[in-house]
């Protein structure tokens, strides 16, 4: 499936709604195979206890975490990201002057999470921690799970975990997780840059001694000559973003910590106090964890709504066709022309999309001016800096709450009577490693398209 094949007989994709995706037009499609948690829940192959032993994998590490960055001594090693009301900024998306029941409005904001700067601090650093926690139990380095993992830190785990590579393919930000924590850790990694990935991302990683790769293909042509390199090598170790179930696990303990954050702010998620999430989405990984966390802490209260720009709506293209990683938007003629370099994925994760067709509650997919725009709006709004795909979730509130297709999913779901007390929660995903000038960058690119 190589660009070019526009229009090939992509059967289950029913003509209106491939006229949409072609014409890029900005859409909330609702997955009409969402299920209840009693059901969905039993015939997913991962599970809750999954989750939890996710969770305390993180919990394991944290001492060790603490010692190796300064910036985690305060949170006691704990990677984690604020919730921020942003009530600002709904007043100045909703500025159309159509009304708009009020709810709340928050970021999670995953975009400053410490140590990697997005969201793939959770996928990436867990992923891993998970490898070398594998490593240290079958060199002996570690005795079992009670054991002192600030051990890991010493000359000796360094000399062995120095004799594994860690290999991955990245748009960007999975290879600085990867990249900073392998090394700090001692392992060897080789991170496969797509086309899209920026150089200050690039430059980072080969100060901290990491192998980069650049490749002049997209994202799932880089991935697929890593994996068959790492295939040929022995003691290397490929995380493989399509279809990886740590990245996804790692990824899908934010539900908890939302969960303890809600509870701390004394904000219910219940029947009457529905729980809306935007998740930016790529190759679906971290959204996709993030909304199997979220169906199992919050049920059916929880409605997770992936973004992805108009320009490679994957996911929605997976899940439309049911054919997931066998299909790509090249088929249906579109190019991966975005500046959100995070979402630039042709072909969605089956692992994840598979997953998705029971818990999800729908997609909804932005131009890149949108995502400008938002990202303007939150600097504007909140004070805060974000790259272009951390910016896409802004969209969603507005989606829900005044588009025909938001008011099916609030009339199927009953919700129109509690709307005034739900809570909107924007993921922001990544940004606070972007250099200042590329910022000022982001915010004169969206005033000329704002003057054009
Ligand atoms: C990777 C990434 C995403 C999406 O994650 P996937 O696992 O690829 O779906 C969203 N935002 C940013 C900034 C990212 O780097």
């Amino acid at each position: 499936m190589t660009a070019g094949t526009a229009e090939q007989d992509l059967g289950g994709l029913e003509p209106e709604a491939g006229w949409l995706l072609r014409q890029r037009i900005p859409w909330l499609w609702l997955n009409p195979g969402w299920c209840p948690m009693e059901s969905a829940g039993a015939a997913l192959k991962l599970k809750r206890d999954d989750l939890l032993d996710a969770e305390q994998r993180w919990s394991r590490f944290c001492p060790l975490l603490a010692e190796l960055f300064p910036e985690l001594r305060a949170a006691r090693g704990l990677i984690e990201s604020d919730l921020v009301p942003v009530p600002r900024l709904a007043t100045r998306l909703t500025r159309t002057g159509r009304h708009i029941p009020a709810g709340r409005w928050m970021l999670k904001a995953d975009h400053a999470l410490p140590v990697a700067g997005s969201i793939k601090a959770r996928g990436g650093i867990y992923t891993c921690l998970h490898f070398a926690e594998k490593v240290a139990f079958e060199s002996g380095l570690l005795g079992g799970w009670g054991d002192d993992y600030r051990k890991l830190k010493g000359r000796e785990a360094r000399s062995v975990f120095s004799g594994y590579t860690l290999s991955v393919g990245s748009t960007g930000n999975l290879g600085l997780s990867i990249g900073i924590m392998g090394k700090t850790l001692g392992f060897g990694v080789t991170v496969h840059m797509s086309k899209e990935a920026k150089s200050w991302k690039k430059e980072r990683l080969r100060r901290r001694g990491v192998r980069v790769v650049e490749h002049t293909s997209d994202y799932t042509a880089a991935c697929k000559v890593a994996r068959a390199a790492a295939a040929r090598q022995a003691h290397h170790h490929f995380i493989d973003d399509e279809n990886s179930v740590e990245l996804f696990l790692g990824y899908s303990v934010a539900a908890l910590r939302l969960k303890r954050q809600l509870d701390e702010s004394g904000i219910a998620v219940d029947a009457g106090h529905p729980l809306f999430l935007y998740l930016p989405c790529g190759v679906g990984g971290a959204p996709g964890g993030i909304t199997f966390g979220a169906r199992h802490v919050f049920g059916d209260d929880a409605h997770c709504f992936f973004v992805e720009p108009v320009s490679a709506p994957c996911m929605l293209l997976g899940m439309l066709t049911g054919r997931h990683s066998d299909v790509s938007v090249y088929d249906i003629g579109l190019k991966l022309e975005t500046e959100a370099d995070g979402l630039a994925v042709s072909t969605p994760s089956r692992f994840v999309g598979r997953m998705m067709e029971s818990l999800l509650s729908g997609c909804l997919t932005v131009t890149d001016s949108d995502m400008f725009a938002c990202l303007t709006d939150l600097y504007d709004a909140a004070s805060i800096e974000v790259e272009p795909s951390s910016a896409a979730g802004c969209a969603g509130p507005g989606s829900i709450l005044s588009t025909p297709a938001g008011r099916a999913y609030r009339e199927r779901h009953a919700l129109d009577a509690c709307m005034h007390h739900a809570t909107h929660v924007i993921w922001t995903t990544g940004g606070s490693f972007v250099p200042p000038e590329q910022h000022q960058a982001f915010r004169a690119q969206a005033a000329r398209q704002r003057d054009a």
